[in-house]
């Protein structure tokens, strides 16, 4: 059975996330999307609530397990005996800090673990979390970026009404 890891922040996942998770998951029998701590990044949902909506907005999808971990990625690609790992690449920014890592993670994994890289869908390569909740965080209307519900939830942590901002957007 070939398994492969997808692993990321996901605060929030985005359109762009469910892309790759979609694809991945019709390449691979069982894709683990595995949040991760980014020791450069401060989330603003916890690991729990990422779990959950990334488990929500999968849930359609058969062959697909979330799970999180706080350590190396070939660390726990070790424990889960898995060798293959999923990066998004959205634009040439993306590819050399990709790059680095995934080629460190080869290094250092003794050629263990390879990763395989995904071309963004045209319609999401403008999309990042963090972008998400810079619009999200002065009231903008991010559905064309996230589920509805993720909107909510964000709207929620930066303490607006859901109701209220949605009139006020049209
Ligand atoms: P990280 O902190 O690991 O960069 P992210 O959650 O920001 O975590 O991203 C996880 C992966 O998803 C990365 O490979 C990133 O390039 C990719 N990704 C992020 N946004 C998009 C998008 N809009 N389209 C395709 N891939 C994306």
């Amino acid at each position: 059975m070939k398994t492969a890891v997808y692993p990321g922040s996901f605060d929030p996942v985005t359109f762009g996330h469910m892309d790759i998770i979609r694809r991945a998951a019709a390449m691979f029998d069982h894709l683990v999307v595995t949040v991760m701590n980014n020791s450069s990044k401060s989330p603003l949902f916890s690991v729990d609530e990422r779990v959950k909506i990334l488990q929500e907005v999968t849930k359609d999808l058969d062959n697909v397990e979330i799970d999180f971990y706080d350590g190396l990625l070939i660390d726990y690609c070790k424990e889960k005996k898995i060798h293959i790992a999923i990066r998004g690449l959205r634009a040439i920014t993306d590819f050399e800090y990709e790059l680095q890592i995934a080629q460190t993670n080869k290094e250092l994994s003794h050629d263990s673990v390879d990763t395989v890289f995904l071309t963004t869908n045209l319609r999401y390569s403008y999309l990042s979390s963090s972008t998400v909740k810079e619009v999200a965080g002065y009231r903008g209307d991010v559905s064309e970026c996230v589920p509805d519900f993720v909107q909510k939830l964000l709207y929620q942590k930066f303490g607006f009404e859901p109701e209220r901002v949605k009139g006020e957007n049209r």
